[in-house]
């Protein structure tokens, strides 16, 4: 199957990638640039508060896809737990109120002094189902994400497609769950195609960004689309293979690059990588 270029109607750039900016300025330099759509950062949203970026979000006539990231159920403490529910409920509130289809959502590492792998995946599976009836009622669907083995001590307990899979064949909420694929997260898996195809209809979203080959940091050096060892149009391919038609969604986590840059260069950069690389 030959792949259709990548129209700028289908390029989503996180509004984390330019976290340089403040949540008004992002969402413009989007709008200069014709791209009109995003996933919200969570933090730039609490900045300026949820009534106030949903109105920037209408008036620049940008949709916010996902909410970015909820999750992080791990805890073992009956009041960190607690806490971590009453947290997630908001937040899927805040995404419900920027019309987000999708809240990212990520297990969480394990906590300080843990070793317990399996019983820190355990928890957040059960946290994860707890929070199903809410995000159900609010109309937002949990996009759970694996993230690269690198960051398993403290982002996700959960580092490839199958595992991610298991756990929602688990939930048994197709209406409600589904799964983000990171190319960044999975590139380096063998089975990721023969995964995919089983995650068809279950995935909800596609982020990209690149792996560079002297990475400095596993989670804030993430690179531009074609300037590393992924490739993202191949990953592409074997997503829409299988009837995935959403946008392709540029998320760069660059803290010793692309955050010091203007955020119109990394913004042109990215519509010309999309025609080029994704
Ligand atoms: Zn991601």
């Amino acid at each position: 199957m030959s792949l259709q270029p990548l129209t700028l109607d289908r390029l989503c750039i996180h509004q984390v990638t330019l976290m340089q900016c403040d949540f008004r300025e992002s969402m413009e330099c989007l709008a200069r640039h014709g791209v009109t759509k995003t996933a919200v950062w969570r933090d730039k949203l609490d900045e300026i508060g949820t009534a106030e970026g949903a109105r920037i979000l209408d008036d620049l006539g940008i949709e916010a896809m996902s909410l970015c990231a909820g999750g992080l159920l791990t805890a073992s403490d009956p009041a960190a737990r607690r806490q971590a529910y009453d947290d997630n409920r908001q937040w899927i509130d805040q995404a419900a109120a920027i019309k987000a289809t999708s809240m990212v959502t990520i297990t969480g590492g394990l906590e300080a002094g843990q070793t317990d792998l399996r019983g820190a995946r355990d928890r957040a599976s059960e946290g994860i189902a707890e929070l199903i009836p809410h995000a159900r009622a609010a109309g937002v669907r949990l996009a759970l994400e694996p993230l690269h083995p690198m960051v398993c001590g403290f982002r996700s307990v959960i580092s490839t497609v199958r595992e991610t899979l298991d756990i929602l064949d688990a939930l048994n909420a197709q209406d409600v769950m589904g799964l983000a694929v990171d190319s960044y997260a999975l590139w380096w898996d063998h089975n990721l195609q023969a995964d995919l195809a089983d995650a068809a209809a279950q995935t909800i979203n596609f982020h990209v960004s690149d792996w560079l080959k002297e990475t400095r940091d596993v989670r804030l050096d993430r690179g531009m689309p074609g300037d590393g060892q992924i490739d993202n149009r191949k990953i592409r391919g074997w997503l829409e293979g299988i009837g995935f038609d959403a946008a392709v969604e540029v998320e760069i986590f660059s803290e010793m690059n692309w955050w010091k840059r203007q955020p119109d260069e990394v913004v042109r950069t990215i519509v010309d990588r999309a025609q080029k690389v994704l």
